[in-house]
């Protein structure tokens, strides 16, 4: 099926006594067994089924199911946040600990738990430039378990080259994992590329609507774990499954096996079943959202572009963007909500974002309302000027995400809060002439 019939009907056909058309909100800790022996059975993972919850609910199923789908993954776990989402699917990986090569533009949030709570943990982290095939090899170690970055990076919207990552990574039996969230896979679909493993914060376009927070792990199915020396934790027998391994018993779902039975089961980080619901009802619209963004990014870049008080936009359809060629090829239909918008001068950022009337100052992405945010003070606030820096931001770049309103009603917005901002300053309207602090 298509991604526009998968994002309405994958994982469900009404059924049961009353075929209900939503997908069910399934509101129940635990589920009945029918006997003892399939008690036995499910407990022992032995038979699939509900047993509680925590690791599994058929609202939660669906929505897995339907990312899957649309992802052109084999199997899927939902989390709480995506901040679990990422977390999971690389503690799956790197138990022990291992070692990750990451891209050095990732979220903030992404950032805070590499360099901070996985250093807890003791596992490392070596950030390259994600532009720059080489840089991966070269980081490469003995122990490195896991590529990670994002398909396409916020607020730059730089794209990630990942046929030329994944050759790499795969040379040395390395899984690329990929946060697809911003571009989400209406926009470029990871897997199709190379990619092992595709994580999501559902909070953002997957649902659009901004009214829940979840995360997904999609698995493509594909990578070789059998290697028992190098991936314990799924090829080699484990006491908890009675001396077996998770390879034997789930073959191709092993990994999702292990981010569910082990890390979602002992850590918790479960996605309410009336989340998944919203979520689920989110992503029938995504791509009719993702069609209506698209249209509103080019028209406001077109309009923006070379208006006074901007000093550059940041987006891939630009062709001075360094990701202008590989966009063409690996996202031909756009790279999703976000622009990054650099003023004049950094004096300009707060009479500007405070002289919006119709965008919010919010720090989320993918959502219906238009919001802008200053990542420099907000998202990335967190990150030293170095990693500022080798993330492409400064001080003067503003992030806009763009929603569902008219365009012309949001360039009117910006244009407004530009030229006041200009004039208060008493900035040139010639943006040449305006140095940089
Ligand atoms: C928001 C976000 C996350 C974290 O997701 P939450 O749902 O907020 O926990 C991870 N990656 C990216 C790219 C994000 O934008």
């Amino acid at each position: 099926m298509s991604q526009e019939t998968d994002a309405v009907h994958a994982g469900y056909r009404p059924s049961g006594d009353f075929r209900p058309m939503l997908p069910p909100l399934h509101n129940s800790a635990a589920y009945q067994f029918a006997s003892h022996a399939e008690a036995i059975e499910k407990f022992a993972l032995r038979q699939a089924g509900f047993t509680y919850s925590r690791t599994g609910n058929p609202t939660v199923s669906i929505l897995e199911q339907r990312v899957a789908a649309l992802e052109g993954g084999a199997h899927a776990v939902a989390t709480a946040t995506g901040q679990a989402a990422v977390a999971l699917s690389l503690l799956a990986l790197t138990q022990g600990p291992k070692h990750i090569v990451a891209s050095s533009s990732l979220y903030g949030g992404t950032v805070d738990l590499f360099t901070d709570t996985f250093a807890d943990f003791g596992i490392r982290i070596s950030f390259v430039d994600q532009a720059d095939p080489s840089a991966w090899a070269a980081a490469i170690e003995s122990d490195t378990r896991a590529f990670f970055l994002e398909s396409v990076s916020n607020p730059l919207c730089t794209v990630a080259d990942l046929p030329a990552i994944a050759a790499i990574a795969h040379e040395r039996n390395i899984p690329v994992v990929v946060d697809n969230t911003l571009a989400t896979p209406l926009n470029v679909r990871p897997l199709d590329l190379g990619a092992d493993i595709v994580v999501h914060s559902a909070t953002k376009g997957l649902a659009g609507h901004g009214s829940v927070l979840g995360g997904v792990v999609v698995d493509s199915g594909k990578f070789d774990f059998s290697d028992a020396a190098r991936w314990p934790q799924i090829a080699a027998p484990r006491v908890r499954l009675n001396n077996t391994s998770l390879l034997e018993r789930h073959g191709p779902a092993a990994y999702s096996m292990l981010v569910r039975s082990k890390f979602l089961h002992d850590l918790g980080p479960t996605l309410a079943p009336a989340s998944a619901q919203g979520i689920l009802a989110g992503i029938e619209t995504l791509p009719v959202r993702a069609a209506h963004v698209q249209r509103s990014v080019a028209r406001l870049i077109d309009a923006l572009a070379e208006y006074p008080g901007i000093a550059a936009i940041h987006h891939p359809a630009l062709p001075e963007h360094p990701s202008h060629e590989l966009a063409r090829t690996l996202t031909p239909k756009g790279t999703g909500c976000v622009l990054a918008i650099e003023l004049a001068h950094p004096s300009l950022v707060s009479p500007v974002i405070d002289g919006l009337a119709l965008i919010s100052l919010a720090a989320n992405v993918g959502d219906t309302r238009t919001m802008v945010s200053h990542p420099a003070t907000m998202t990335h606030c967190r990150l030293s000027e170095q990693q500022l820096a080798a993330a492409g931001l400064n001080t003067s770049t503003l992030r806009l995400s763009v929603g569902l309103e008219d365009p012309a009603d949001l360039l009117a917005d910006i244009t407004q809060s530009l030229d006041l901002a200009l004039a208060a300053t008493q900035a040139t309207a010639d943006t040449k002439e305006v140095s940089f602090a």
